[in-house]
């Protein structure tokens, strides 16, 4: 069965309405399609985000649609929520109000040691710039922020599924910054392997940065993957689609992982493993 469970809309920072994604998703034979709004930052970040007011309206608009749809496609009602260090929490109970179906937990913001916010993926000048003005111009202690924010947000948050575990690679490419074959950096990753483990979390493989032309690779790396793996954690398969036409970009490429439906009904409850 296909299905999609990390989908944006015009909730948040995705081209296509709810419904033109979920038409896509019938088009395409999904079994199921999970929404997963950016949602919650601290109050100066909110212009992409769903901000508390909208949560609601956002999670009846996707339950309606589930009514509308039932017999034709499942659809579900998630968040895509920002881990921010004293400003916002992947966790059930800050969207009890909602119980949402799964939580996708995210770091798009390392909090630095002067307690400015740098963005993970705006922008290469933006990145360069934050990590000269905020970090010294030290790109490895940028690094080792980011992964240690990571594991904070994956042993002090109740939620599901933790996005894009190395988002720090989405302009390394095409703006190199660091050797992703360094051994402190390696490191990195088994430390984190080791947290997402220990939180029995499920790791996504995400195809986001290849549908927006910025890796020819999933989040995460495969030397990532592979010790994730070796470690026995579980992966789901997701496009990070922020248009209703990405919503299986390069699913082909990646179909070796186990696509588990988390939701709190049913606890890492397997629905398919992809040939
Ligand atoms: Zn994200
Ligand atoms: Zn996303």
């Amino acid at each position: 069965m296909k299905t999609n469970y990390h989908t944006h809309t015009t909730w948040c920072d995705g081209k296509d309405s709810p419904e033109t994604v979920v038409l896509a998703a019938i088009e395409k034979g999904f079994g199921a399609i999970g929404f997963s709004s950016h949602a919650m930052l601290p109050e100066d970040d909110t212009s992409w985000v769903l901000t508390p007011e909208k949560v609601p309206r956002y999670a009846a608009e996707i339950r309606a649609l589930a009514k509308k749809y039932e017999g034709r496609i499942r659809i579900l009602c998630g968040v895509e929520a920002d881990y921010v260090p004293g400003g916002a929490t992947p966790d059930r109970r800050a969207y009890a109000a909602i119980s949402p179906d799964y939580i996708i937990g995210s770091v798009h913001f390392v909090v630095a040691p002067d307690g400015a916010r740098v963005c993970v993926d705006e922008s290469p000048e933006s990145l360069e710039d934050g990590i000269r003005r905020h970090f010294g111009g030290d790109a490895e202690a940028y690094l080792h922020a980011y992964f240690a924010q990571v594991r904070e947000m994956l042993l002090s948050c109740d939620f599901d599924v933790v996005g894009h575990l190395d988002l720090v690679r989405k302009f390394n490419t095409r703006h190199p910054y660091f050797d992703e074959t360094a051994p402190w950096y390696l490191a990195e990753l088994d430390r984190t392997a080791d947290a997402v483990s220990a939180s029995g979390k499920i790791a996504e493989v995400n195809t986001g940065a290849i549908s927006r032309g910025w890796l020819d690779d999933a989040y995460p790396s495969a030397a990532f993957r592979d010790r994730l793996r070796a470690r026995g954690v579980k992966f789901i398969l997701s496009a990070d689609a922020h248009a209703a036409d990405a919503i299986d970009c390069a699913f082909d490429r990646f179909g070796d992982c186990e696509v588990f439906l988390p939701s709190p009904l049913t606890p890492g409850r397997t629905i398919n493993a992809c040939a």
